[in-house]
């Protein structure tokens, strides 16, 4: 197997890597569940890495060092706090985002947190609990 080049950058906020499978040839959503082996190829940049039920005979333990990409997304997400205090909604924020974004393998990096009162014209819809169906604390 080849090595990658000194110019792909070695990280330490990295995400597990996910599964490539596609439940549909053709179709851009793969699997996406956290891979637990790699399927060797002789280029560096076409390992593949595999959930458990997308293990194929031949897959590995993926190797400590490992190659994948990283997808990074800046946005702004806003959430009511769940009380007037700054620093407690501001903690609670950071909590949930946490979590949200580990359910679906990622892992958050996130730069700034602040809170602010403000009003809001907008009327509250009927919506799902919170959670709802997928365990909520
Ligand atoms: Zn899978």
């Amino acid at each position: 197997m080849s090595t990658p080049p000194n110019t792909v950058p070695a990280v330490v906020n990295a995400p597990p890597p996910r599964c490539y499978h596609r439940r549909e040839p053709g179709s851009s959503m793969p699997c996406g569940e956290l891979a637990v082996v790699a399927r060797l190829s002789p280029d560096w940049f076409a390992v593949a890495y595999f959930c458990r039920e997308h293990a194929a005979p031949g897959d590995v333990e993926i190797p400590a060092e490992h190659v994948f990409r990283r997808v990074g997304l800046q946005l702004e997400v806003y959430i009511a706090g769940a009380g007037m205090s700054d620093a407690v909604a501001r903690a609670e924020a950071v909590h949930r985002l946490d979590r949200a974004i580990q359910a679906i393998g990622g892992v958050a990096d996130i730069a700034a947190v602040r809170s602010v009162m403000v009003r809001s014209w907008v009327q509250p819809q009927a919506r799902e609990p919170i959670g709802a169906g997928k365990g909520r604390e």
